[in-house]
């Protein structure tokens, strides 16, 4: 018999998000997650993924994956620790610390994993970590885990983190206190203060993460938001992930050695979750390798971003205030941003709804991810879908 009181949970719980409306129908996506994607039989341009580059599709990388297959076979075996360092996971982790411009580097299997892992490794219930308001889900969690005292500063405001950590320096009641932010916002497409919070940092001598899963393969020509500043030597954890520039999974951080060195020994999704697979460690070396001999395909990427950028502000959308290839469309009211999507669905626009509690009430947007593998055509097709749609809906 199983568990009734499991049962009645699981019925209220999915009957109230229903009710209110909130119970998210997944789309399956039928073959390869590209510039153009298949839902349901119905071919769509996709504005939806965090495939920045392409990359998920790209040959050069599926052909090396393919090799180390034939190598290495499916899967690492085992934990890091045990036996599941494989010579390609040694190998990638030195081409993370190249590209990022540190000492050393570790690969983790998530960006997700790697944010419960790395922060809960270096802070605990002795500190204090001040994150801003709109820090991704992944770095809340890990610094929960660690069990520090969690202080939130106003989003990149600068006057709210200067003072918050005054505070908690002069409180006296922390052993070490750490700043952390994400390198570029997801939501709005802006990108962290970083020459501020380095300032900020030194002066109270705060140990810096930055979280920059949006911006590597993105900012700084492709290295990310850290080199786009020039702020290598100030930031002492670099945090990424492999899975959305890069096209593959997994996620690292990158600092000093002795940084990288004490998460190989107390981080557990390091010691205790098995590696990522040998074809996704050669396919992301691959094409980090790539975003360092060419800035091709990042700038191809800026270059689409502005088009379509330009062509709904044309139209006479609010795209807020982006400052990266990032394109939100604020509508405003949470219903309309929904059927807002729903009809450029219908009409062949891949392009999601994000409303409260993801960004503020009151600010719900469709989020567009143009992509280097976008082709003008395709942006064409979107930006005359968003006029359709803008149109009938009386929006534009
Ligand atoms: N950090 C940020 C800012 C993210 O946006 C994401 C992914 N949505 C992650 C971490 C987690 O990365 P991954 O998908 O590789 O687990």
């Amino acid at each position: 018999m199983t568990s009734s009181k499991l049962d009645q949970f699981l019925q209220e719980n999915i009957s109230d998000l229903k009710e209110r409306g909130l119970y998210n129908e997944i789309d399956t996506v039928q073959g390869a997650n590209g510039p153009e994607i298949t839902i349901k039989g119905k071919k769509l341009v996709n504005l939806s993924s965090n495939n920045y580059l392409g990359l998920a599709t790209n040959n050069e990388m599926k052909e090396v994956a393919k090799k180390a297959i034939d190598s290495h076979g499916v899967g690492a075996g085992a934990v890091r620790t045990i036996n599941g360092t494989l010579d390609l996971h040694i190998e990638l982790e030195k081409k993370i610390a190249q590209f990022k411009g540190t000492e050393a580097a570790i690969a983790y299997q998530s960006g997700f994993n790697c944010n419960m892992a790395a922060i809960s490794a270096v802070m605990d219930k002795n500190d204090a970590i001040l994150s801003d308001s709109l820090n991704h889900a992944s770095i809340i969690d890990g610094c929960r885990l660690s069990k520090a005292k969690i202080i939130r500063f106003e989003h990149s405001d600068m006057n709210d983190l200067r003072q918050k950590a005054k505070e908690a320096v002069e409180s006296g009641q922390y052993n070490k206190i750490m700043v952390i932010t994400d390198g570029v916002f997801s939501m709005d497409g802006d990108i962290a203060k970083l020459p501020e919070i380095v300032d900020i940092a030194e002066e109270f001598d705060l140990i810096t993460y930055v979280d920059d899963a949006h911006g590597s393969g993105v900012t700084g020509d492709g290295a990310g938001t850290v080199k786009h500043f020039g702020l290598q030597d100030k930031v002492d954890m670099q945090m990424g992930t492999l899975s959305k520039a890069i096209g593959v999974i997994g996620g690292y951080v990158a600092g000093k050695q002795s940084l990288i060195d004490w998460l190989k020994v107390r981080s557990r999704p390091f010691l205790f979750s098995t590696a990522v697979s040998p074809a996704d460690a050669v396919a992301s070396k691959k094409a980090i390798e790539m975003l360092m001999e060419s800035t091709e395909l990042n700038e191809k990427l800026w270059k689409n971003g502005d088009y379509l950028k330009q062509g709904l502000k044309d139209l006479g959308f609010d795209i807020g205030e982006s400052e990266t290839p990032i394109t939100p469309c604020i509508i405003g009211d949470e219903k309309k941003a929904q059927e807002f999507s729903k009809r450029l669905y219908e009409e062949g626009v891949y392009a999601k709804s994000i409303v409260f509690p993801t960004v503020p009430r009151g600010t719900g947007r469709v989020r567009n991810m143009p992509t280097a593998a976008h082709t003008k055509e395709m942006l064409d097709d979107a930006i005359a879908i968003y006029k359709k749609i803008g149109q009938e809906m009386k929006l534009i």
